[in-house]
């Protein structure tokens, strides 16, 4: 498939669609962004890489750190995570507390901000530790060791943070959080803060196109039953409250931060990131929503 030739022509078309919407200003660290960016690379199972745009740009990959976390959470304890969260879709914001305190503080999924936050905890082994434990895994599955964390976003997050502070200490109230709120929210920032590029993103998440084996280091990084429940989670709950849209227009698994990020992953074959600030009223990446529909139209390769 001459991949190349299909991001190219997307890129083109997705001209016009680049700065529409709004970047996320509830962060304030992320408001001054130039919306008129956008990035797209593929990268395949068989090690074949193509991009377009700044793919070399390094963005706050937000929410999509939550499946990295998510990950190690799995390899920790396994199913027994879903005693503690969910795996529905949750109909409501990435943000909402109403949903929390009419289910008891049992997240509806992870990738909601309450569920992230529980996973943050479950993965918890202090804060020092915890995090250099989530840095050096990306780095492993991007193979860039230069991935940080943007400190002046983690910042940002924790003083303007009220809402997920909330949203923390009502689940430390149902007792479904085993650290200090503000311990695990540390993490939850942090790993929300990481910089990463378009092309190291989709690099990170091959294992997830190859039954849970990293194809550049051969690493089993979750066994293929738990990769087939990510991806799973991924389709159902990956793109916030836009995830039916998501599915209908794209049809992969994927998953978005308010960052502007979205990584998709095409089972057996790749994983595909977009990269474009300004977001639709959902918090999903507007022109990186529609250059990733474009993408499995013109490559006939969604899963359905
Ligand atoms: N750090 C963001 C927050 O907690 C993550 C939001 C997102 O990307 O969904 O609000």
């Amino acid at each position: 498939m001459d991949y190349q030739s299909i991001i190219n022509k997307i890129y083109n078309e997705v001209q016009p669609e680049v700065g529409k919407g709004r970047v996320a200003d509830y962060i304030p660290a992320l408001r001054n962004i130039d919306d008129h960016q956008f990035a797209m690379a593929v990268v395949t199972v068989a090690g074949k890489e193509f991009t377009v745009g700044k793919t070399d740009e390094n963005f706050s990959i937000q929410s999509i750190s939550k499946v990295f976390t998510l990950t190690l959470a799995m390899k920790d304890i396994g199913n027994k995570l879903w005693e503690r969260v969910g795996r529905e879709p949750s109909g409501t914001s990435f943000n909402s507390l109403v949903q929390l305190e009419y289910e008891n503080g049992i997240p509806r999924n992870p990738f909601i901000n309450a569920g992230a936050i529980v996973v943050s905890d479950a993965i918890f082994e202090g804060r020092g530790k915890t995090k250099n434990r989530i840095l050096k895994f990306v780095r492993e599955l991007s193979g860039n060791n230069t991935i940080t964390f943007d400190e002046e976003i983690a910042e940002s997050e924790r003083i303007y943070g009220n809402r997920n502070r909330a949203m923390a200490n009502l689940i430390k109230s149902f007792d479904n959080l085993t650290n200090q709120a503000d311990d695990v929210l540390d993490i939850y920032f942090h790993q929300c803060a990481i910089a990463m590029n378009t092309l190291d993103l989709a690099k990170s998440f091959l294992y997830l196109a190859n039954s849970g084996i990293d194809p550049k280091s051969g690493q089993q990084i979750l066994d293929s039953r738990m990769c087939k429940k990510m991806n799973s989670l991924m389709l159902t709950c990956g793109l916030y409250d836009a995830v039916g849209d998501f599915a209908y227009r794209v049809g992969l698994p994927g998953k978005s931060g308010v960052g502007g990020g979205i990584v998709a992953v095409v089972p057996n074959e790749l994983a595909v990131a977009v990269w474009s600030p300004a977001l639709n009223k959902y918090g999903n990446s507007y022109a990186g929503t529609k250059a990733l529909e474009l993408f499995t139209t013109y490559a006939n390769n969604s899963i359905f």
